[in-house]
């Protein structure tokens, strides 16, 4: 008897270490709720996790198996549900973080203390975290360099979905009523959330990949970067939480290739490999550095001196800042526990640049926030914003929220959508509002605010501060 144990791989179908399990015995698939990552949780991401689970246990009920759902440390849980089984090995994917690997060795060892063996495959990306190296054997630091790898590297092939076969039936090794209740929000902790949570599931997951590969991946290219567009692929929760396996999403992008009509069309579906791959290469940093999460990663911007202005701080939350294009990303957030990801690089820009907040406090207002929060990549995109990571943002270019307001949503469709005090504002005073009179932005939107900073002044003291810590060094 084999113990399948899930994580953020929530689906049956091309997982590849249940694949493996399932080779070899029938599977008695388990999840294990940990309250050291319920720690680091929000309430959009528990909302999407529960909802995942529950899909996920109807798939085994329907090839009648079940899923067994326990709460506690994993290194006891395993244990124990490997000997009420009788299960004599237990499989698992990796997970890549530095917590999820200290995790895995405790559970490793508990397990080889009760004479259970225990397998771990790579499956949450296409090419595991040293797979792509340098040429002198060092894992990359510069994405262009990793993605060309990436890119002409060969991928593998969906896993196959267990059979019924492959399955211990349903209440025959553990009684029906043994297998475990879902919690609710509650029981875990966790208030409803404020946002929309998407459908967590692999069908749902499915709709949204199937529907991007017939149409907007062909425009994808150019148009990923208008947050009023809606261009992207909004996978982002599924492949956090493994809802969808990432050769499935591959292959579909190479059917993709295959029906595109002329080179355009080609580079549009390479450029959202590309994005896969940014996917990828933040995961083998993550691996490599796992400090990332909390500690810039480039050494000579290790003394950044934030600021710490708990108004501006609470203003940027709120989306109250006074600068549209930010305040439209920030309720975003609050409605859909999503951002558009150039509105992701603007907002994490006026945080860490024009009010110098440590990009530390966005990262955990996303923690809490996002639906698709992953650590590899939120560290990533947020040391990518501050000029403190890898490959990052040169310190000395600060995203101007006006220009980028202005060429990304140039008729303001996405600002209106989420701040309602401007939709009978016309879009080039939106545009303008930072720099227009007081008089004018009263009789325009009473109720929408002043701008909370002078963007060209904080543009230059972001860079004196940089300068500064450059220098220290
Ligand atoms: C400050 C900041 C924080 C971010 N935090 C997260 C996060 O917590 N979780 C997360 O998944 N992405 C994060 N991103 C990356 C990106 O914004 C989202 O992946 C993207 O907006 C999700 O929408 P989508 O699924 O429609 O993406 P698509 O454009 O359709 O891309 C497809 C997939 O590629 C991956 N991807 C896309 N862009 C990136 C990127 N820049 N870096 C790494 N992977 C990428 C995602 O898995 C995404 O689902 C962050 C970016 C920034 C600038």
């Amino acid at each position: 008897m084999q113990l399948f144990w899930h994580r953020r791989d929530l689906r049956t179908t091309d997982n590849r270490g249940l694949a493996a399990a399932a080779e070899e015995g029938p599977v008695v698939a388990v999840f294990c709720f940990d309250d050291a990552v319920l720690e680091h949780a929000g309430p959009p991401r528990v909302a999407f996790l529960l909802d995942a689970l529950a899909s996920l246990r109807e798939r085994y009920r329907d090839l009648g198996g079940d899923l067994v759902v326990r709460r506690g440390d994993p290194s006891a849980v395993l244990p124990r549900v490997a000997g009420e089984c009788g299960a004599d090995r237990v499989v698992w994917n990796h997970d890549y973080s530095g917590l999820a690997r200290e995790r895995d060795e405790a559970v490793r060892a508990a397990l080889d203390d009760a004479g259970v063996a225990h397998e771990q495959f790579h499956d949450a990306v296409l090419h595991e975290p040293g797979a792509i190296r340098t040429n002198a054997g060092d894992p990359y630091s510069v994405y262009t360099y990793f993605w060309r790898k990436w890119r002409d590297r060969e991928k593998d092939d969906p896993a196959p979905e267990p059979t019924t076969g492959d399955l211990a039936a349903r209440g025959e090794v553990l009684g029906a009523d043994a297998t475990g209740e879902l919690p609710g929000l509650g029981a875990l902790g966790f208030d409803q959330p404020e946002a929309d949570v998407p459908a967590a599931s692999t069908a749902a997951a499915r709709e949204l990949l199937a529907d991007f590969c017939e149409a907007d991946i062909y425009e994808y290219g150019d148009a990923r970067d208008y947050p009023a567009a809606d261009a992207t692929s909004r996978l982002s929760p599924h492949l956090k939480f493994g809802t969808v396996g990432v050769r499935e999403v591959y292959e579909r992008t190479e059917d993709a290739a295959a029906g595109a009509d002329g080179e355009a069309e080609r580079e549009s579906v390479a450029a959202f490999r590309g994005q896969l791959a940014w996917r990828e290469f933040y995961a083998q940093v993550l691996y490599f550095n796992p400090e990332v999460v909390t500690e810039n990663y480039r050494d000579y911007e290790r003394d950044v001196e934030w600021r710490d202005d708990p108004e501006e701080l609470a203003a940027w939350k709120r989306g109250e800042t006074g600068f549209p294009v930010v305040d439209a990303g920030m309720r975003q957030l609050r409605e859909e526990a999503y951002v558009h990801n150039r509105v992701r690089m603007v907002v994490a820009s006026f945080l860490t640049k024009d009010l110098l907040a440590d990009w530390r406090a966005g990262y955990e207002w996303y923690r809490e926030k996002l639906v698709d929060h992953d650590t590899a990549n939120d560290s990533g995109g947020w040391q990518w914003a501050a000029s403190t990571g890898t490959d990052a943002q040169p310190y000395f270019r600060v995203f101007n929220p006006t220009t980028q307001g202005e060429r990304y949503d140039p008729d303001a469709e996405y600002v209106r959508e989420y701040v309602p005090e401007l939709r009978g504002v016309p879009a080039a005073k939106i545009h303008d509002w930072p720099d227009l009179d007081a008089a004018e932005r009263d009789r325009l939107a009473p109720d929408y605010p002043d701008p909370i900073v002078d963007h060209a002044e904080r543009r230059e003291r972001a860079i004196a501060t940089f300068e500064a810590a450059r220098g220290d060094d």
